[in-house]
């Protein structure tokens, strides 16, 4: 065809592929679990793959942590708190700085990791998991000799052993949400990763054997559901989840009645709220940000889209075109804005999710995309015509799904903003900084970003209401669920 039968409008741009490099990444082929300070073989042998999502593919194998494997890491843990607490707040300090800086020189290594066990894109865990895990041991090394003025001047002893149980979609980023202050504040720790990312949480294992950290003061127990149980049934003194919320009612029920602490970081469905005076390209990007970031496995998401209606038709047709241009595929190349999703049953619940969004009338749009013929995807989704009550607007996906509903008056976006069992985050899109002051001081959510969505910083205190669960982590704030104080 000669170059002028060629609309000018027909002329694409495309990327060429940059896939990162995996080659100078050094995985075992299997990993024992990590308790006293050594990897060690799981009592009865039993070993499971963990698999890249994008693939399906084996990426390394793990042990499998049974109830006695479980007990023998907080009986490592339990030795080892004495001394640990013992030691001045300077001296914890440089074990956590240590942490930090080694997360810093094997980033590259560790980002490799995290997008090939879970499938996030590679300029995510590149630029912000990674980042953000080592910022906050730095920022809670800052701490380990402060605790007293991060508790407003009271004595404050800590907890002692504390199970830890964290989720699948940051994997690293949520263990050092939970590590670091537990560690900063005299505590020992076993946490348990989730069964289908466990890799980086072994390599932080490996950091903690590089650097120097006492034997027993970080157990890691890699396995399932029933590991995670039975560590909540042992003999901690602390429990701190980040998951569903309805493993932490299960969690919160076996707990009651032992006098063992608890901080629940549960699920979302939260808010982003778009008023007509907002500045639209630029709340555009963020619902994208809001949504989209992770593959929407983002238990703050901002998944319900409050549009006002005087701007909804524009709002919406901005972001359908915007996401007409995201890139779903190979998690290792820098170009991918959206990876596969964490696992087969994830992918079911999006589908069984959307499929009820179809039956109960909502409007679907799904961007056309070529993705690879193994793994799981999902490709980004809007909803429009979504009334209050449909499933798409009350439960949380977990995936790259945005649900829109309108508002007129400020007052309706409060209260519709405000009717969801949840109360994790929120968003707020407004020229009018009394408006926003006004509208975040109504809602009931633990986060609210003025114009900007999913920002985090270990400076600031991270948590729920309601079904989203209690306590803090981040900040001076994220140092309490450690600590009693008394
Ligand atoms: P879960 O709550 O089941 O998993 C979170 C962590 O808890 C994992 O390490 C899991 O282990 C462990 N676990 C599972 N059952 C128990 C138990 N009875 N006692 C102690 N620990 C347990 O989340 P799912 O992975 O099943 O995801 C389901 C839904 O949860 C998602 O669709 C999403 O809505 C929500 N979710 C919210 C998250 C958040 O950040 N708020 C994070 C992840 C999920 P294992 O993985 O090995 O089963």
């Amino acid at each position: 065809m000669a170059a002028t039968d060629t609309p000018r409008t027909r002329i694409t741009w495309d990327y060429a592929p940059a896939p990162e490099s995996p080659d100078h990444v050094r995985l075992r082929d299997s990993y024992g679990l990590f308790i006293g300070g050594e990897f060690v073989d799981p009592r009865d042998g039993k070993r499971v793959p963990s698999i890249n999502p994008a693939t399906e593919e084996p990426v390394a194998e793990v042990a499998f942590a049974g109830e006695a494997d479980v007990e023998a890491a907080v009986e490592a843990a339990r030795a080892a708190q004495h001394a640990w607490a013992k030691l001045p707040g300077r001296e914890r300090a440089k074990y956590v700085f240590r942490i930090a800086r080694l997360i810093q020189e094997r980033s590259r290594e560790l980002a490799i990791v995290e997008s090939l066990d879970g499938g996030k894109p590679i300029r995510e865990s590149r630029d912000v998991d990674i980042p953000l895990a080592a910022a906050h041991f730095f920022h809670y090394a800052g701490w380990a000799d402060k605790l007293a003025y991060g508790v407003g001047g009271r004595s404050a002893v800590p907890y002692g052993v504390v199970g830890q149980v964290v989720p699948w979609n940051f994997p690293l980023l949520m263990a050092a949400w939970k590590l670091a202050p537990a560690l900063a504040c005299g505590n020992t720790a076993v946490l348990k990763p989730a069964e289908t990312t466990p890799l980086s949480a072994l390599l932080l294992a490996e950091i903690c054997q590089e650097a120097e950290v006492p034997a027993g003061v970080v157990n890691i127990v890699t396995g399932d559901g029933s590991t995670g149980a039975a560590l909540v049934r042992s003999d901690v003194d602390k429990v701190a989840f980040t998951g569903s919320t309805a493993v932490g009612k299960d969690i919160q029920a076996a707990l009651a009645g032992r006098g063992v602490g608890l901080t629940l970081e549960l699920g979302g469905k939260s808010a982003n709220i778009v008023f007509e005076d907002a500045a639209i390209d630029q709340a555009v990007e963020g619902i994208v940000q809001g949504i989209f970031f992770n593959q929407g496995h983002v238990c703050c998401a901002g998944s319900r889209l409050l549009i006002q209606e005087s701007v909804a038709d524009d709002v919406t047709k901005k972001l359908w075109d915007r996401m007409r241009l995201l890139r779903v595929g190979d998690p290792l190349d820098k170009n991918t804005d959206v990876g596969a999703i964490n696992s087969a049953e994830q992918l079911e619940r999006i589908e069984e999710l959307v499929e009820a969004g179809v039956q109960e009338g909502a409007v679907r749009r799904s961007i056309a995309c070529d993705v690879p013929e193994r793994g799981w995807w999902f490709p980004p989704t809007i909803f429009t015509e979504v009334a209050p009550a449909h499933r798409i607007a009350v439960e949380e996906i977990f995936g790259p799904v945005v649900s829109v509903l309108t508002f007129r008056t400020q007052a309706e976006a409060i209260e519709k903003a405000n009717n969801s069992p949840y109360g994790l985050a929120a968003g707020i899109w407004t020229d009018k900084g009394s408006k926003a002051f006004e509208v975040a001081a109504a809602l009931k959510a633990g986060v609210i970003w003025q114009n900007t969505y999913n920002k985090f910083d270990p400076t600031a205190a991270f948590g729920g209401y309601k079904e989203s669960g209690f306590g803090r982590e981040g900040g001076a704030a994220g140092l309490r669920p450690y600590l009693r104080v008394t």
